[in-house]
């Protein structure tokens, strides 16, 4: 695969960076407050769809643009580049379940106003004793007529408190062995017996939040898929959380780099052999990553759908980002530390969550431990 832009792909990189240049909104990162980030998300994902930024990879009878992933590969790029908002990362993972799995009715009911942000979701799997092990999870739903009454408790669910609706892993069969008695159910968050109780972060934002059910009333309508199919589901939306995202994050990386080199050079210390030999790292852990990445990418453009191995992009983008953030620490010394207002000790503090979401470093190594054969730990 050539992995230079086309002269179409080209054009459309051209117009996207002046498109963000205009349109990036000024001043979001400072925007801290629950209502204002609630607004935040929402307006963007607006912005970005009214020009035509989001969906391009979806199918276009779903109302995407039918295009190569290539081209959210040079979205995510380019909006990482000049350090825009989040994209709706919805769109490519939640997206692609409820589109894979959903009735026809579902289809045209759900994905519209999940495509043009009339509708902001969030992902509902983690449970207090069901993370890594994730088929332990015990949120009960119980058929009860035309609806399945629901309690439990998820935990850590991301943009729970800005978003409206949640794809909510429950156990509809206890009896079943673990994995196959999940199931997924739509579920909007106004529901009567729902509380949302955001979890601070260490940066002060209520970015993720524990959800509580109690005897919460779902429609059956509202099923994705068959009962059971709850696990399948799970593994084919975590499988799309990767793959042209990587290309943004190395992107936001690389943007770090190049901000620390300046520090460094600032500060008289780019001849440091240590200070040398960190910013070296970030570099070849960075460059590690863009070979995977371009590599997903080329999968991705034969049309193969995602698979465990993107578990290897996990691994190197956390592996990226804590050497982005050592690389910081050794060329500002220990006055960053210890101050909490201070940017980049914030996103040294951030790091450490990047090998925890989407499913800790340990359990990436042992998918990947077992891609390549080996024997099971215990
Ligand atoms: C900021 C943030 C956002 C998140 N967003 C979401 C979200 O939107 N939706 C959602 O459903 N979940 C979300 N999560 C949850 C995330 O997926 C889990 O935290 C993660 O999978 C780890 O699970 P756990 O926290 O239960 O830790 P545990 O599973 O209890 O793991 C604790 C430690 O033990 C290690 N460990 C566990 N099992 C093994 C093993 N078999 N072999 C080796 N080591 C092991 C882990 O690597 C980890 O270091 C988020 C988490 C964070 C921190």
């Amino acid at each position: 695969m050539d992995y230079r832009d086309s002269p179409e792909e080209g054009e459309f990189r051209l117009a996207l960076r002046a498109w963000l240049e205009k349109n990036v909104p000024k001043g979001w990162q400072d925007i801290k407050d629950d209502e204002g980030r609630r607004q935040l998300r929402k307006s963007w994902h607006r912005t970005l769809f009214d020009a035509g930024y989001v969906g391009l990879g979806w199918k276009v009878e779903y109302g995407g643009q039918g295009l190569s992933p290539i081209y959210d590969a040079i979205l995510n790029e380019e909006a990482a580049r000049v350090d825009a908002p989040e994209l709706p990362s919805m769109i490519s993972y939640l997206g692609q379940a409820v589109a894979g799995y959903a009735t026809e009715e579902q289809k045209r009911r759900f994905l519209p106003p999940m495509l043009n942000g009339d509708v902001q979701w969030c992902q509902g799997f983690s449970e207090p004793s069901a993370g890594s092990d994730l088929a332990a999870l015990r949120t009960r739903a119980v058929l009860d007529g035309g609806s399945y009454v629901v309690n439990g408790q998820k935990v850590w669910t991301s943009l729970a408190l800005y978003s409206d609706w949640c794809l909510l892993l429950v156990r509809t069969d206890p009896k079943a062995p673990k994995h196959k008695g999940i199931t997924c159910l739509l579920t909007p968050l106004d529901a009567p017996g729902i509380t949302v109780r955001p979890i601070r972060l260490h940066n002060g934002l209520n970015d993720s939040a524990e959800v509580f059910l109690d005897d919460v009333r779902i429609p059956v309508d509202n099923r994705l898929g068959q009962e059971g199919d709850g696990w399948k589901l799970a593994m084919t939306t975590v499988s799309y959380e990767r793959g042209a995202a990587d290309v943004g994050y190395l992107s936001t990386i690389l943007r770090q780099l190049d901000l620390i080199e300046t520090e460094a050079r600032g500060r008289g210390s780019l001849d440091d052999i240590a200070v040398r030999r960190a910013l070296t790292k970030v570099w070849l852990d960075a460059e590690a990553l863009r070979c995977n990445a371009a590599y997903q990418l080329s999968l991705r453009v034969q049309g193969k759908p995602p698979g465990p191995e993107g578990s290897i992009g996990k691994l190197l983008w956390s592996r990226a980002a804590h050497s982005v953030a050592h690389a910081t620490l050794d060329v500002r010394g220990a006055s960053s530390l210890g101050n909490n207002d201070d940017e980049w000790f914030e996103r040294y503090l951030y790091s450490r969550v990047v090998s925890v979401y989407g499913g800790s470093t340990q359990i990436q190594k042992n998918i990947i431990a077992r891609l390549l054969d080996m024997p099971r730990g215990n």
